[in-house]
């Protein structure tokens, strides 16, 4: 980057200011001291022209492909040239190709497109609580969820998330949620009953900190879903396509869903989410009983058509198995030397170390300032949740650092 075009780039300051008069004030606490312009595939660059190697996906492990690739960014172009958008009162190309090729990858054979994680999930309550009214009556309307878990901020995925610090100051909520321990099939089988409808969770809890789902509890959630007639929804906003090392999440377990849920690595950071549910659940929804404006138009659609092809064509998925267990050994490896780090998880390419100390916010400072990107969780959880592109050198580049934040943040 040129000298005079950073004269011309807003700078921290001036952003704090526009944010201070001229937005809510929602994101003040998380807002991290740049203004970032650019990227390309591990790195990131802020308006003072300073390169960051991006270990957290953009920051909600929605890059997965890395920043810009190549082949999103020339089919959003070749797109933005052609067609912008048409609703779905019309058919476009990218949509229906996308539809054709995410059920040619997923047991899920049939997509509702939308915009974002919470309304994929939102999509797919409403289609739970159809499905049970018009196969056995309008009592069964009740969706087991995780402590812990997290599905969005809308009202209703507010209600199915499973951290009662969200739900503060917005009662009251969507009625029909109960919240179970994640991994009790003593509490799961104590929950659901004749009126549940679905059982909905994260193959491994992501937000709240790398906690996969075991197989036990995964193949209890199939039994007392077909027992009840009940549908089994996997969340895999944040663990679809890749990122723990399959292509969906489900593949570990040897679990057949009803419904799955994507967004972030769907667009490779374009906005649109998904919902993809089989023939017989799909079968509840009528012409109208749900639609976007956006959901699935053309720009998005071509640029998730392009994703998900690099995703599937490029050893992509093979890649965040090996850099992850890597990664993961990596992060064993400090665990053993920093008294600091008390536990270390990871899937994939999502990890998280759990601290001694409620420094989290410190180690991850400490990064910044050697120009590493991570993510602290509330006060005593680090984690990391790579482009599925990383490779062996970066993450050791990665770790190195992290090494050095936390023999800093120990010895303050
Ligand atoms: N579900 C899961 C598992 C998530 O991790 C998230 C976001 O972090 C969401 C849903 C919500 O997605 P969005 O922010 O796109 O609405």
């Amino acid at each position: 980057m040129a000298a005079n075009d950073r004269e011309q780039m807003m700078n921290y300051d001036e952003a704090q200011a526009i944010e201070a008069q001229n937005m809510l004030a929602v994101y003040t606490k998380i807002r991290q001291p740049m203004v970032m312009v650019r990227g390309e595939g591990a790195y990131v660059w802020d308006s003072e022209g300073n390169r960051y190697l991006d270990l957290v996906s953009g920051g909600r492990a929605v890059t997965a492909l890395g920043h810009c690739p190549g082949a999103v960014v020339q089919a959003i172009r070749e797109q933005a040239g052609r067609l912008l958008h048409m609703s779905n009162d019309f058919y476009t190309e990218p949509q229906m190709e996308l539809a054709r090729l995410l059920a040619e990858l997923c047991v899920c054979k049939r997509a509702f497109f939308c915009n974002s994680g919470a309304e994929a999930n939102e999509a797919a309550i409403k289609l739970a609580r159809k499905h049970a009214r018009i196969n056995y009556g309008a009592d069964k309307i009740e969706i087991v969820t995780m402590l812990g878990s997290f599905h969005g901020r809308t009202m209703a995925t507010l209600a199915a998330t499973g951290q009662p610090k969200y739900h503060a100051d917005f009662e009251p909520l969507v009625p029909g949620f109960k919240h179970v321990e994640f991994n009790n099939i003593a509490a799961l089988a104590g929950a659901v009953n004749e009126r549940t409808c679905a059982v909905m969770l994260e193959p491994v809890l992501g937000e709240s900190g790398v906690y996969p789902a075991s197989a036990e509890f995964m193949a209890a959630c199939r039994e007392e879903c077909d027992r009840r007639g009940a549908l089994l929804v996997l969340d895999e906003v944040q663990t679809g396509l890749g990122r723990t090392g399959k292509l969906f999440a489900y593949e570990h377990y040897g679990v057949r869903p009803d419904v799955i849920t994507l967004a972030k690595a769907l667009g490779s950071g374009m906005p649109i989410g998904a919902m993809l549910a089989t023939d017989e659940a799909a079968r509840a929804f009528a012409p109208g009983d749900h639609a976007s404006s956006f959901g699935g138009g053309a720009l998005a659609a071509a640029a998730a058509l392009a994703g998900v092809r690099a995703i599937i064509a490029g050893g992509v998925v093979e890649n965040a198995r090996q850099v992850g267990a890597h990664l993961l050994e990596g992060l064993r490896r400090l665990a053993a030397k920093h008294r600091l780090i008390t536990e270390v998880r990871g899937l994939g390419m999502m990890a998280a170390a759990d601290l001694a100390q409620p420094v989290a916010a410190e180690v991850r400072a400490a990064c910044l300032r050697r120009k590493v990107l991570i993510q602290a969780v509330g006060a005593s959880m680090l984690r990391l949740i790579p482009a599925l592109i990383l490779t062996e050198k970066q993450a050791d580049a990665g770790l190195a650092v992290l090494d050095e934040a936390l023999g800093e943040a120990a010895s303050a």
